[in-house]
């Protein structure tokens, strides 16, 4: 089974050909809306900018440095605007300074 653990690996992963297949049918299958705003009742409407495209990307649910064997299982990809995507990897690093943190609090 392929591991996506170095930054090589997964560069190499996002430029496959296999990739830039599912990613397309994920956009397709999710509207090319952010799952995530769905989620909180917030409708993603970016309608007019011709870019909006650029401003979605197809997340893996499940992390493929954990889930190397869900890589390309759609039922694994959603589709996130650039902010919730940003919040979803933000939140994990924050909560790993936060534990870091923790010894120093009284
Ligand atoms: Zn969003
Ligand atoms: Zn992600």
């Amino acid at each position: 089974m392929p591991e996506y653990k170095t930054k090589e690996q997964k560069k190499k992963f996002y430029k496959s050909g296999d990739w830039q297949t599912i990613r397309q049918e994920v956009l397709e299958r999710d509207n090319y809306e952010c799952q995530e705003c769905k989620r909180q009742g917030r409708v993603y409407t970016d309608n007019h900018d011709p870019d909006k495209h650029k401003r979605l990307d197809v997340d893996h649910i499940k992390e493929i440095y954990t889930h190397p064997e869900l890589a390309l299982d759609i039922d694994n990809l959603e589709v996130l605007c650039v902010k919730c995507h940003n919040r979803k990897h933000d939140r994990f690093r924050f909560r790993k300074k936060q534990n870091k943190w923790d010894d120093e609090q009284w």
